[in-house]
């Protein structure tokens, strides 16, 4: 049987371990938060007290971290991970980073004689629960195919993006897309509530009509329209906005480095930005529905 580490047990990784534990995989998990730690041993995960501790006989690592420092600071450098892994290992980091920044630790991990890809996910943190994410995944097709029954257990649609970094440059398109829409469809119920309308009632007719998408229909920003969207919870446990922030900062990033023009991405960083600055980071993203509401 595969035995993997799983490195990262947050909103979205922890599901998606669990995920894997119950399509019977044995997975050693680790995470800075003893909580996180907790819920994945209480699901039939093996906790480990350290990296080093997980990736004990490991097959397959995988990790979902926040940003590209944390993935840079566990696979390079001389303690990293790929100076210890053995040859062969099969390397998923399904974290949202950098083209560049996969590349190089993807490179690194190559030369090294790992098998790598770059594995993005999207869904939310519904979807990782539910192993109905989408993956865009960057690598070699023959790594590709050794990770799909992994992938399968954690998601419902897996995309060969192309080369190793190409997952990456296919999420940040998806996120930059997703912080638009999250924008547009708190700033029209605001707008229609600020008429008279009921966000609920409102929020049916777009879901209709022409302005439907995947905010306004499977992650509605007001609170109270859908039971259990992190709108209705507080906005918490979802998606950070410190993290759409981050999301919408390498879009910026990777048009600027390839000439592209991005003013509606660029819009809703910095609409981002001011949320984030307010103290709103933790908060889902959906939550920059205040920002019309106030
Ligand atoms: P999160 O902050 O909930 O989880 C990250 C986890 O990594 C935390 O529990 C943290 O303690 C742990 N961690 C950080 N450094 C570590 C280290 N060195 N060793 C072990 N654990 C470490 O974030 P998340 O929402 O799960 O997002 C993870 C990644 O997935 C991000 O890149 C995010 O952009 C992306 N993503 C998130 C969503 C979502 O809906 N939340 C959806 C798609 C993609």
């Amino acid at each position: 049987m595969q035995h993997i580490a799983f490195i990262g047990l947050g909103n979205m990784g922890g599901p998606m371990a669990i995920n894997l534990v119950r399509a019977g995989f044995s997975v050693s998990g680790v995470d800075l938060s003893a909580e996180a730690l907790q819920h994945f041993s209480e699901n039939g995960g093996k906790a480990a007290a350290s990296v080093a501790e997980a990736i004990q006989g490991a097959d397959v690592v995988i990790s979902m971290l926040p940003a590209g420092r944390h993935v840079e600071g566990l696979y390079l450098g001389d303690d990293g991970l790929i100076a210890r892994l053995p040859a062969g290992t099969l390397v998923l980091d399904c974290s949202t980073i950098a083209a560049h920044t996969a590349r190089g630790v993807g490179h690194a991990a190559s030369d090294a004689g790992l098998r790598f890809l770059d594995a993005p996910v999207s869904g939310g943190t519904a979807g990782a629960a539910a192993g109905t994410l989408t993956f865009m995944v960057g690598g070699d097709a023959a790594n590709l195919e050794a990770a799909r029954p992994l992938l399968t257990a954690m998601g419902k649609n897996i995309f060969h993006a192309g080369d190793i970094g190409a997952g990456q440059t296919a999420k940040v398109c998806n996120n930059m897309l997703l912080g638009i829409l999250m924008a547009g469809t708190a700033e029209a119920l605001a707008l229609g509530v600020k008429n008279g309308l009921d966000p609920a009632v409102l929020s049916e007719i777009m879901s209709k009509s022409s302005g439907r998408n995947w905010a306004l229909e499977l992650y509605n920003p007001w609170p109270g329209v859908m039971e259990n969207s992190p709108a209705s919870r507080g906005y918490s446990g979802g998606f950070m906005s410190e993290l759409m922030l981050k999301d919408l900062g390498l879009a910026e990033e990777t048009a600027l480095q390839s000439h592209a023009a991005n003013p509606l991405g660029a819009l809703a960083r910095n609409l981002y930005e001011s949320h984030v600055a307010e103290g709103n980071g933790k908060l889902d993203f959906s939550s920059i529905v205040n920002h019309f509401r106030h």
